[in-house]
């Protein structure tokens, strides 16, 4: 890491092996995306086949879970990981962490032995893709309204409802689908081949281009009790899956921030203006500083949350708390570095103004904001302030 990108020599805190996976992660970063991401995105899509196989055979995928042919990698590896692919493209990040801390962690978590044989080492190689279904088009932040329905039928379970803005939903071979039962909130493998199962490519995104975003459709789709998630009770399972993709987050949202101000320095010292390069006012330099600081204080963040996760676990107000500052930080460099490179700001010669529209969907997905000062102000008064009536 260059001494701008690194003032504090945060790089002395990591380990050999930790530094070895990172340097894995931007290789593969650097040669299987970067070259490639400005034209998937104007396209609007993404090689998520080829990139599955290929960050599968480095052992990217569920690189945190252990056996069924996962790497068994600390969590600090795994945020390493997640930020050198984000510093290439937030898409492609998301498309690693669906996989591993959603679809992969659901199945590892909450599934049976024959359901984790099934699935897992193909995930983990890549062959097979995942993705994980819990929003609905009426019920985002609330998830706990869901419509979606698993009912009984003999010794089958029938599912019918929806499922929106699904990462990977379009290409994926198994969906986890969460679905409400008389039970309670029940989750279900579904091969997505199942007869009733549809999943829509949404088209018209401003941000995440380079990731395939899905509706689905679920028109009583039949399945045998052994496509049910056995030890996935109530809403508490799917949010334990939310809160392992959303460390994956606080690591990664610094990645696109570091290649933003990395593009901004760079910048800043060749472009001329008023017969100096733009560097050298001190306005400039004010941004770059402000930027600088706040990349640190994100990565010392993220680094002890990555500690105490491989030491004794965190608990949901603390990963909030690293996704609510480290995107939100992240948003705000990206804005500031944007402004440096001024109408070359806003072309895809530089990525800046991509990892901006990016962030944007960062920030919402995984818990907006709103959701996370919520969870933190809960965590702070012991007073839920998510319902009107307060009840919760
Ligand atoms: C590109 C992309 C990929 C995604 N991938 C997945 C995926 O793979 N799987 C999946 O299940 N979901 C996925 N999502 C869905 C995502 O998690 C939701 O968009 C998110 O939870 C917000 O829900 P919503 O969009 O319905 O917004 P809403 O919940 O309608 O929120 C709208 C606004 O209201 C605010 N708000 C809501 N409730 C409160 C409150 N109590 N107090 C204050 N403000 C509040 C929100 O913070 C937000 O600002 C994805 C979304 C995007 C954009």
């Amino acid at each position: 890491m260059t001494a701008p990108l690194d003032l504090l020599d945060l790089d002395s805190l990591l380990s050999d092996e930790e530094r070895d996976v990172r340097e894995l992660a931007r290789r593969v970063a650097d040669e299987r995306v970067r070259p490639f991401v400005a034209d998937w995105y104007e396209r609007g899509e993404a090689p998520v086949r080829e990139l599955a196989a290929e960050f599968g055979k480095l052992g990217l995928l569920g690189m945190h879970l252990t056996g069924y042919g996962c790497a068994g990698a600390s969590a600090v590896s795994y945020g390493l990981a997640c930020m050198e692919l984000e510093a290439a493209d937030s898409g492609v990040r998301s498309l690693v962490s669906v996989q591993g801390s959603l679809a992969m962690y659901a199945i590892w978590k909450y599934g049976s032995e024959e359901q984790k044989q099934r699935w897992l080492p193909g995930m983990a190689a890549g062959e097979l893709i995942g993705c994980f279904g819990l929003t609905e088009s009426d019920h985002g932040s609330d998830p706990a309204t869901m419509a979606t329905r698993a009912r009984r039928d003999g010794a089958d379970w029938v599912l019918t409802g929806g499922k929106m803005w699904i990462t990977n939903a379009p290409v994926a071979d198994v969906a986890v689908i969460w679905a409400r039962a008389e039970e309670g909130v029940a989750g279900f493998a579904v091969p997505t081949d199942s007869p009733g199962f549809a999943a829509r490519e949404i088209k018209q995104k401003m941000s995440l281009r380079a990731s395939s975003t899905g509706e689905i459709t679920l028109d009583d789709v039949r399945l045998p009790d052994s496509a049910r998630l056995p030890e996935a009770r109530g809403l508490k399972a799917p949010l334990s899956c939310l809160t392992e993709a959303r460390f994956g987050i606080i690591w990664g949202a610094l990645g696109a921030a570091r290649d933003c101000l990395a593009t901004a320095i760079d910048y800043a010292g060749s472009r001329e203006q008023f017969g100096r390069p733009i560097a050298g006012f001190q306005l400039t330099q004010a941004k770059l500083a402000d930027m600088a600081l706040e990349l640190q204080k994100g990565f010392l963040l993220a680094l002890h949350l990555g500690r105490r996760h491989d030491a004794v676990g965190l608990r949901p107000e603390q990963v909030s708390a690293g996704k609510l500052n480290n995107v939100r930080e992240a948003i705000a460099i990206a804005r500031e570095a944007r402004t440096i490179l001024g109408g070359d700001g806003i072309t895809d010669d530089y990525p800046v103004m991509r990892h901006m529209a990016n962030l944007e969907a960062v920030r919402t997905y995984e818990g907006t904001d709103e959701v996370h000062t919520l969870i933190l102000g809960n965590a702070i008064t012991g007073v839920p302030a998510f319902r009107a009536d307060g009840s919760g």
